[in-house]
């Protein structure tokens, strides 16, 4: 019955696991969380969890990573690993079961990539509006992002609205309360397996209304990137969208909601949190004390860039790469007690 308590755990994983589905009785297919599979194209899903006689086995077409579901299982969620392991191995199994060497058995097996996956599934958005990414370079929302210094590699993340009624097409609900026909910077926020749950809308021109908020599914969370995080490394969390695109592995909560971010499936201890580098005022430092009571690790902003008030604004005062930018903030990014006595120092000065 080995099988059935691997299933019984995937199916269990699932919802955690990015773009995650059943292909048939004996394959799943998911984006790869131990390499994040590919950063720029958002639909390819190369990771599937196939079933080789009484055992499940994960195997990724991008990275190549091969393995028995337990070992996944392990890395993944070390938690759920123990109470699986009990189960699995409980009723007198032999533990080194899936502590074979299982890469002789993947490779025995003959890989072919299902149909399905080859196409990526059309997208409400594409057919309504252009990527960032398609503009031509000296588009005005083109020239908007290069402005902010967002890397080129990003854009296609990022949608071009050139009139704010037509967005009634994508969310009806918002027919009345559109008025202006200015052109927008479109942000897309979507759930873990990749479906849109709403939008934002950033001024380009300097109107006084800098974000328009569309809801398309009101009870989902709506946090920026969370459909392509790979939850077995650092994840950065941030409060705007755009500022996430300057870090790897970045989600947005799209302001202070940090404790949203309990929705993602993704360890506390995976999590560090850089909050806007405001004035410290008594809000403030009572975001910091519950991003560090809800146990994530917390970035304290060096005093050196203290005229610095967000991601944005430090890359273009300092030039830093995605790369150099998550050091610093590791360096100077701590959690638990440690977070609690800098906090209270902090708070201070
Ligand atoms: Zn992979």
């Amino acid at each position: 019955m080995s099988l059935y308590i691997d299933v019984k755990y995937l199916q269990q994983i699932g919802n955690r696991l990015p773009l995650f589905k059943k292909k048939s009785d004996r394959l799943w297919n998911c984006r790869c969380p131990i390499c994040g599979d590919s950063t720029k194209k958002k639909n390819k899903a190369r990771g599937y969890f196939f079933t080789k006689g009484n055992d499940l086995f994960y195997k990724c077409h991008n990275c190549d990573a091969g393995q028995h579901f337990g070992t996944f299982l392990k890395n993944f969620d070390g938690q759920l690993y123990s109470q699986y392991s009990l189960e699995r191995y409980s009723n007198g199994e032999n533990r080194r079961a899936h502590s074979n060497p299982e890469a002789d058995l993947i490779k025995k097996f003959q890989w072919t990539l299902p149909e399905e996956t080859l196409t990526p599934p059309p997208s409400l958005l594409d057919k309504l509006l252009p990527r960032v990414s398609d503009l031509d370079a000296d588009h005005e929302c083109r020239r908007f992002c290069a402005d902010r210094g967002i890397p080129e590699y990003q854009l296609s993340r990022l949608y071009f609205i050139d009139d704010m009624r037509r967005i009634v097409q994508i969310s009806p609900k918002m027919r009345d309360k559109i008025v202006t026909a200015e052109p927008r910077l479109v942000i897309p926020f979507r759930d873990r397996s990749g479906k849109l749950v709403g939008l934002t809308c950033r001024a380009l021109r300097g109107e006084s209304l800098r974000y328009i908020a569309v809801r398309i599914d009101e009870d989902a969370a709506q946090i920026f990137g969370q459909e392509d995080i790979n939850p077995l490394t650092t994840v950065y969390a941030v409060e705007g969208p755009l500022d996430s695109l300057f870090l790897p592995n970045a989600v947005a909560v799209g302001g202070t909601g940090f404790l949203r971010l309990g929705d993602l499936g993704v360890e506390q201890r995976r999590l560090t949190v850089v909050i806007d580098n405001q004035p410290r005022n008594r809000e403030v430092v009572a975001v910091y004390k519950k991003v560090i009571d809800a146990g994530y690790r917390v970035f304290f902003w060096p005093s050196k860039y203290s005229g610095v008030k967000d991601i944005n604004d430090l890359v273009k005062a300092t030039g830093l790469s995605s790369r150099q930018l998550a050091e610093l903030v590791d360096d100077h990014s701590v959690s638990g007690l440690k977070a609690q006595a800098q906090l209270a120092v902090w708070k201070r000065v």
